[in-house]
Parts: structure tokens; C-alpha cells; sequence
């Protein structure tokens, strides 16, 4: 299978629980927390949360390549507040530790909010001088740089703050990026034909480059085109339609990268999974 397809799973219970969850509804690929999103400090992992870990991935046959993890919410690296600042610089290292503990190899971030407190510019610098300083604390875990819906001071939703943050990133092996859907549509680039498509990965292609891609969020958008506002959909049911994910599932191009749905109906995730498999040809 060249294609790995699944859903952000939950850990409730503890991280072990991710891969048994993502087999449990067919899942090639999944997305994971390494801790409670909605908090700045958790508890360590201990050597028997990762050993359990460990077994659960080789029981369910999984990869670090099949695994996209998702970093805490809170984490702001372009907050102009130096004290906010170095508050999310220290939680974004645990979470990169956490991974690597973990032995995942790929951590998504939204790449950060200005708040109006400084400009687009210097924002995408101290995000890039977070991940720079993150990186050297760290090894083995590449930063994962999503596209973003750009709602209220969030930047990310053009192509172009991707590009400017990677160019000053020191180390490029440690840095890729991950398209959502519903935010790229959100943000107002089109996907819904696979012309539109085509447009929208040559350019990318041209603005990022394509072999930094490291994951996708497979999402349907309740948002309207160039809304800037982030509600996912299940598929099928929002303003997407089906030619993006069969443009997205057949193109080889994306192949061996998690492609994972954050769609809003978690009993639905099974029969989505299933939907995207068939358009992968699998
Ligand atoms: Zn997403
Ligand atoms: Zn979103």
C-alpha cells in the first residue's frame, strides 16, 4: 500500500492506545497528541508508556513514517511577549522530546499567531527562531509547518509564510509542511476541481517546493471559499467535493506520507477511510 490513510485518534487512556485505535477502524496512517492538548505541562512518559507504545505500533504493523503527531494548541512560537514566547519555546521542545521517546519522527505545528502585536514579517521570524532554537534542543523529529485557514491573527494561510519561515530555518532535513484542506480552500485557494488542484500544487510546488511535504489533513470544509474561518466537514458533506480527495488519493506524488482525516464525525472515520482507499486504487 503506497497511500497511508486515517484519522486523528485519541489517547484517552494513554498514548499506546493511538495505533490500536487507527487499526480498529482500518487506518494505514494516523495522527496523534503525545499528551493533553488543552495543557502546558504533562506528566513524562515513563519507560513503560513507550514500551507499550512500541508493542502497540509493531502489533498493528505501523511505521514512524505512517504516524503525523500534533502538537498542544497552546504552543504560540510568534507571540511577541518574550516571557509567552519562551513559554511555548519550552513546551514545543517537550513535545519534540516526547516524539522522540516515542520514536515518531514528524511533529505538525500551526506555525503561530502575531495577536496584533507585531507584524506578519517579524512573526514569521521569532516562529522561524523558535523552530531554529527547538531543533538544536532536539534530534530526530522533523517540524511539521501546517497550512492554516489564516482565522483572526493566525498566519500560515498563504503559501508564501510557509516558504519565509523554511527559508530560515537552518537545519532543512528537520523541516516540511502539512496541507489541510478544508484550510486551504478556507484561505482562498481553490481545490475543487482537479484543475483547480493542479493550480494549486504547481503552485505550491514553485512557492515551497513539494518534496517538503511531510502530511496531509484530509477534511471537508463547512467554511465557505476564502472565508478564513477553520470548520471541518465530514466528507462529502461540506463545500469540497469529491474530485479534491480522488485528485489528492491517485496522485503518486503523496504517496508514503500520512493523510490523515480530522473530519467531525469520528463514526463516520471507517467508511471515510474506506472511501479514500478505494480512490487510491487500493
Ligand atoms: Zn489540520
Ligand atoms: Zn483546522
Amino acid at each position: 500500500m503506497s497511500k497511508y490513510i486515517g484519522a486523528h485518534v485519541s489517547i484517552s487512556g494513554g498514548v499506546w492506545n493511538a495505533p490500536i485505535n487507527a487499526a480498529a477502524i482500518g487506518a494505514t496512517g494516523f495522527a496523534m497528541f503525545t499528551k493533553n492538548q488543552r495543557q502546558w505541562v504533562a506528566k513524562p512518559l515513563t519507560d513503560e508508556d513507550v514500551a507499550k507504545f512500541s508493542d502497540a505500533m509493531k502489533a498493528h504493523n505501523y511505521t514512524a513514517q505512517q504516524v503525523l503527531a500534533h502538537d498542544s494548541y497552546l504552543i504560540n512560537l510568534g507571540n511577541a511577549n518574550p516571557e509567552k514566547w519562551e513559554q511555548s519555546l519550552d513546551a514545543f521542545i517537550d513535545e519534540l522530546s516526547r516524539c522522540s521517546q516515542l520514536g515518531l519522527d514528524r511533529l505538525n505545528m500551526h506555525p503561530g499567531s502575531h495577536l496584533k502585536e507585531h507584524s506578519e514579517s517579524a512573526c514569521l521570524d521569532k516562529i522561524a527562531l523558535g523552530i531554529n532554537r527547538a531543533l538544536e534542543a532536539t534530534s530526530g523529529v522533523t517540524v511539521v509547518l501546517e497550512n492554516t485557514a489564516g482565522q483572526g491573527s493566525n498566519m500560515g494561510n498563504k503559501i508564501e509564510h510557509l516558504a519565509h519561515i523554511i527559508d530560515k530555518v537552518e537545519d532543512k532535513s528537520r523541516i516540511g509542511i502539512c496541507i489541510d484542506t478544508c484550510h486551504t480552500f478556507a484561505a482562498g485557494y481553490d481545490l475543487r476541481t482537479t484543475t483547480d488542484c493542479e493550480t494549486f500544487f504547481a503552485e505550491l510546488d514553485r512557492v515551497v517546493g513539494l518534496s517538503y511535504l511531510r502530511g496531509f489533513h484530509i477534511n471537508d470544509s463547512k467554511s465557505t471559499f476564502g472565508s478564513r474561518v477553520d470548520r471541518h466537514h465530514s466528507i462529502g458533506q461540506g463545500n469540497l467535493t469529491m474530485e479534491t480527495f480522488r485528485y489528492i488519493m491517485s496522485d503518486p506524488r503523496f504517496d508514503t506520507i500520512p493523510l490523515v482525516l480530522e473530519t467531525i464525525d469520528e463514526t463516520l472515520w471507517a467508511e471515510e477511510i474506506k472511501l479514500m482507499k478505494e480512490f487510491a486504487g487500493n
